[in-house]
This record gives C-alpha cells, sequence and structure tokens, in this order.
C-alpha cells in the first residue's frame, strides 16, 4: 500500500512521510515497522526492554530505505511518551502516522485478579495509547493531517474468560479510538482500530496445545495469523487509500468466532 498521497518516496522523494510504531521490536510491531517502511514512511519504534531486538528491526527498516529510529520508551510512563515523541519530531520534523501497538497480558479469573495485574495492563494497552495520541495531535492538527491506529483485540470485541483486565482495556481502546475519530475527523486526521485474533508471536507463544487446538477450530481460515496478516491491514489503513474511514475497528482473526 503506496503511503499517504503527496509524501510517498517513490512519488516525491524530497519528503517521507514518519510513522511511529510503539511496542515494535517483537511481534506485530515488528512487522508493522518493517512494512511501512517498504511502503515508503521513515519509521520510529518504541521498545521497553529490548533494545538489542529494536536495533535489529530499525536496521532493517533502514535497508528498505527508510531513515529509522528505535528509542526505548515505557508505554505505561506518560514521561516516557512524551519524550518520545519529542525525539520524533526533532529528529524527523513530523508525524504522519501513529501505530500504538505496545501491549501486554497479564491473564487470571477476575475474582482472582490483583490490583497490579488490572492497573499494569490498563495503563501499558490503554493509557499509553491515550497518552501517545495527545503527543503527536498537535503536529497532526497544524498539519490537518495524519492517521492513528489502536492495535486492540478481538478479547476487546467479544470478551475472554481469564482476560478481565486485558479486554477491558482493549475495549476502551475502541471508545477511545471512536471519540477521538470525532473531534479530530475534521482536522483530516483519521483513528481507527485493528482488533487482531489469534497472531503467532511471543504473546502466545505460551499457550500449551490442547488450547490452541480449540482455538484453531473456531478460525473459518483454519490457521493461526502471522504479523504480517495484521501489518497488511495496518498499511491499508494509514494509506491514502483509507482516507475516508474513521472510528473504525477492523477485525482481522482469520473469522475467529468466540
Ligand atoms: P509481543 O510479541 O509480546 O510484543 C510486544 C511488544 O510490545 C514488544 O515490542 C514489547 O517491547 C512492547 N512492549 C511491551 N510492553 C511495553 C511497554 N510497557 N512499553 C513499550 N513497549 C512495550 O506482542 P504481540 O503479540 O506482537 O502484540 C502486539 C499488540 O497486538 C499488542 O497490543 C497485543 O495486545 C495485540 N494483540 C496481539 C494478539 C496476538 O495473538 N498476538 C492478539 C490480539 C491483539 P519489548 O521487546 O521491549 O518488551
Amino acid at each position: 500500500m503506496a503511503a499517504l498521497e503527496g509524501m510517498s518516496a517513490s512519488h516525491a522523494p524530497a519528503v517521507r512521510p514518519v510513522a511511529i510504531v510503539t511496542g515494535g521490536s517483537r511481534g506485530i510491531g515488528a512487522a508493522v515497522a518493517r512494512r511501512l517502511a517498504r511502503d515508503g514512511f521513515d519509521v520510529a519504534l518504541s521498545y521497553r526492554s529490548g533494545q538489542e531486538a529494536a536495533e535489529a528491526v530499525a536496521e532493517e527498516c533502514r535497508a528498505a530505505g527508510a531513515k529509522a529510529l528505535a528509542f526505548r520508551a515505557d508505554a505505561g510512563s506518560s514521561e516516557d511518551c512524551a519524550t518520545f515523541v519529542a525525539a520524533v519530531l526533532a529528529q524527523f520534523g513530523r508525524v504522519d502516522a501513529l501505530v500504538n501497538n505496545a501491549g501486554i497480558t497479564r491473564d487470571g479469573l477476575a475474582m482472582r485478579m490483583s490490583d497490579d495485574a488490572f492497573d499494569q495492563v490498563v495503563s501499558v494497552n490503554l493509557k499509553g495509547a491515550f497518552v501517545m495520541c495527545r503527543q503527536v495531535l498537535p503536529a497532526m492538527m497544524k498539519a490537518r493531517a495524519g492517521r492513528i491506529v489502536n492495535v486492540t483485540s478481538v478479547a476487546g470485541v467479544f470478551g475472554n474468560a481469564g482476560q478481565a483486565n486485558y479486554s477491558a482495556a482493549k475495549a476502551g481502546l475502541i471508545g477511545l479510538t471512536q471519540s477521538l475519530a470525532k473531534e479530530v475527523g475534521s482536522r483530516g486526521i483519521t483513528v481507527n482500530a485493528v482488533a487482531p485474533g489469534f497472531v503467532e508471536t511471543d504473546m502466545t507463544v505460551g499457550l500449551n496445545d490442547k488450547l490452541r487446538e480449540a482455538a484453531l477450530t473456531r478460525i473459518a481460515l483454519g490457521r493461526f495469523g502471522q504479523p504480517d496478516d495484521i501489518a497488511g491491514a495496518i498499511s491499508f489503513l494509514v494509506s491514502k487509500d483509507a482516507a475516508y474511514l474513521t472510528g473504525q475497528t477492523i477485525v482481522v482473526s482469520g473469522g475467529l468466532s468466540l
């Protein structure tokens, strides 16, 4: 999918659009960073602890012709988010797309879930996305253009036993997406969400065989998702082809029914 109109590397080499991807060191975020670099974006990706992995992804983005920056920024820290966006603006001078991908799980039955497990998951998955949006909006409003994509989950759309904290955070992300879309639509900024189903990454690698087999029977396409499956949908949402699409949640689950 080509990058935003008038800014694509292939059509206007003078200026490449800039994308921020949170949690870009592994899994879905890494696939998104690589994909957007191929699409013509310069890419700034954040990580919490995986510096080496993040630097390797940034290097792959450079190999695809992009400028790339790997930056340590805890999505659960408003201060880190502000420093990250300030660094991106200082180094790249603009921000055209934000992909709020950083996420964690701390699963457990609700009646035994600690405050800490609830707060941490909400802090990283939901509040972190909100803070990143708040930080990029002044630049996007000024440019009267921008794309924001929040990575939610089927758990936020349908709920999931054992994930009250995660489902609440991801459902909150859908509310954030819809409200923000209404707030900033008149400034040419779109805000959408992607809800992956079961994607093979570090987040799901620990699931036991029984759970995996049960999940597989509920996926219409008969296979688990790969990070590139999600990156493809995000590539579309930040492209010029998605200019008239906002406030929506695209479920990318291979037809998973819960
Ligand atoms: P993953 O493989 O566990 O990777 C998580 C990424 O987020 C890593 O880059 C990690 O950085 C980063 N991260 C974690 N906590 C962070 C923090 N506090 N601050 C900054 N970065 C942080 O996860 P994934 O499967 O790719 O998931 C990506 C997104 O998709 C998440 O929002 C997740 O909820 C969502 N999702 C995943 C699935 C799935 O089946 N995998 C399904 C639905 C939704 P470090 O390397 O530094 O730790």
